[in-house]
């Protein structure tokens, strides 16, 4: 999503673990004990911006990538 932070757009998608505050750009480092929840994606998680104190909505996706290598015994 886009966001306008300061006169400027954001882009708050990441996909390097960073969850980008809307409100003020402050990259938070993904840490998985930041969420309670065990499902693998769930959406719309409300999460408190540790710089700013506002609060946003978050929504995690995980892709899967596969890789394949012979068994040899
Ligand atoms: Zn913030």
């Amino acid at each position: 999503m886009k966001a306008i932070i300061n006169g400027k757009e954001i882009d708050t998608y990441s996909i390097d673990d960073e969850i980008i505050c809307p409100h003020c750009g402050h990259v938070h480092k993904y840490d998985p004990e930041m969420f309670a929840y065990e499902d693998i994606e769930f959406d719309d998680v409300e999460f408190e911006c540790g710089e700013c104190g506002e609060v946003f909505l978050v929504s995690r996706r995980v892709s899967w990538s596969f890789n394949t290598y012979k068994n040899e015994d």
